[in-house]
């Protein structure tokens, strides 16, 4: 896995001390290149993330916490396991949580920083497999949120899901709790509620659903900018007033005179709300003043390169978060997914999107060829996310580091070494 000092093998070594560049103590000193073009202290973040390797992370019975830190620290990342969550799976989740507490309280955890789960209170399927909704009661919520002290960092959840048009309205009872009490339990425990899957009848009354979310936030202390509501994709799966894909060969036939139509350049935080609709619009509008923190893929499928290129910046880096959204086996739990010629996702049965198989390396590739800043790059592959989650960029002994060689590659500082990512990938080692 590692190099012995790969840059310092092709460029002059200078040791210089890192507390000069970065704050470490004087006593610090790394072996760096003198032509590096980036270093930032951090490990980028695999922020919403369903399977590395061979690991499916919703197929509890077969996930092997050691497996997945291994591969997490082969890969130079620090990673949020994402899972969806069957109500046939709810126990064993909980324990598998226990497990990971006391896994982590030993030490055995540097690169898994915690775990999110997607679901279960979604008003649109999605991608999520059918098993994976459902309407947690009282009680049900709150052993997920005591799940906050054992690592559970987020749970995706619908805030418009209790609305009449969603199908699982229908199943509310005395003992399902409404919205501001979810957040406000969650927030207590230290989960935050992550927004998507939205319903796309009443664009109004689910971006209604953002604006109270973000509000019971506030009510219970979330400070601005903390990042303690967050969001699934910006622009997927929620009501929209333009097209921001283009996935298949026919698709990108029109996405010259569709991509026009959005007139990007005209966008301003002041008229999102009007020109991509209430719900992105507001909460790209809650991003930018510091009410939550956005999620939006840099993968060029799941969103337009160039639209999510426009959104963050009107919404400012340092309230955004890139995420994958991937897997690299073509499963989610119970669910089979397939592959279209013409691009890098992953389907269901039905032929809706259900995941990406691009890594945070390869987004960061597509974000540097559209001309978003080394800067901007970092602040959403690391740092925002870091910040959100709390992370120490240093923990004894381990110092994490991260540079980009003018050769274009990404290192990262492996003990006392500088490592480049080496992944596993389905069916195979490299
Ligand atoms: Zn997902």
């Amino acid at each position: 896995m590692s190099v012995s000092s790969p840059l310092t093998s092709k460029f002059d070594p200078t040791r210089i001390s890192a507390d000069s560049v970065h704050g470490f103590g004087p006593e610090t000193f790394v072996t760096l290149p003198p032509t590096v073009q980036h270093l930032a202290r951090g490990l980028p973040v695999e922020f919403h993330c369903h399977g590395i390797g061979s690991a499916d992370f919703s197929d509890l019975g077969r996930l092997s916490l050691s497996a997945v830190e291994e591969a997490a620290a082969r890969e130079g990342i620090r990673c949020v396991p994402t899972l969806y969550l069957p109500f046939s799976r709810f126990e064993a989740f909980l324990a598998m949580m226990q497990r990971f507490s006391e896994r982590r309280a030993d030490g055995l955890h540097e690169n898994i920083v915690g775990f999110a789960v997607e679901g279960p209170m979604l008003g649109s399927f999605g991608g999520t497999p059918e098993d994976g909704v459902w309407l947690p009661t009282r009680r049900e919520w709150l052993q997920l949120a005591e799940c906050g002290p054992l690592g559970l960092r987020y749970v995706v959840i619908s805030p418009d899901a209790l609305l009449p048009d969603s199908p699982l309205a229908a199943a509310k009872t005395l003992e399902h709790p409404e919205l501001e009490w979810i957040v406000r339990t969650l927030l207590e425990h230290g989960v935050r509620p992550a927004l998507g899957h939205f319903l796309k009848t009443s664009p109004e009354a689910s971006a209604e659903c953002v604006q109270r979310t973000v509000e019971s936030a506030r009510e219970a202390g979330a400070r601005p900018f903390s990042g303690d509501v967050t969001t699934d994709h910006l622009f997927n799966d929620m009501p929209l007033r333009f097209v921001h894909a283009w996935r298949t060969r026919q698709d990108r036939e029109r996405r010259q005179v569709e991509l026009a139509a959005a007139d990007l350049a005209s966008w301003s935080i002041d008229t999102v709300l009007e020109q991509c609709g209430p719900v992105p619009g507001t909460i790209m509008r809650e991003a930018h003043l510091g009410g939550l923190v956005a999620c939006l893929n840099f993968d060029g499928e799941h969103v337009d390169i160039e639209v999510a290129k426009r959104a963050a910046e009107l919404i400012g880096s340092r309230s955004v978060i890139a995420m994958t959204d991937r897997t690299d086996r073509p499963f989610l739990g119970s669910q089979a997914l397939s592959r279209r010629a013409d691009n890098s996702l992953y389907y269901q049965a039905k032929g809706i999107v259900a995941a990406g198989s691009r890594d945070i390396d390869a987004q960061i590739d597509n974000m540097r060829h559209c001309g978003i800043s080394e800067a901007d790059i970092w602040t959403m592959v690391m740092a925002t996310p870091s910040r959100v989650l709390g992370l120490p960029q240093c923990d004894a002994p381990q110092t994490y580091l991260t540079c980009v060689g003018t050769d274009g590659k990404r290192y990262f500082r492996s003990g006392d070494e500088w490592a480049t990512p080496c992944r596993e990938t389905f069916g195979s080692t490299t």
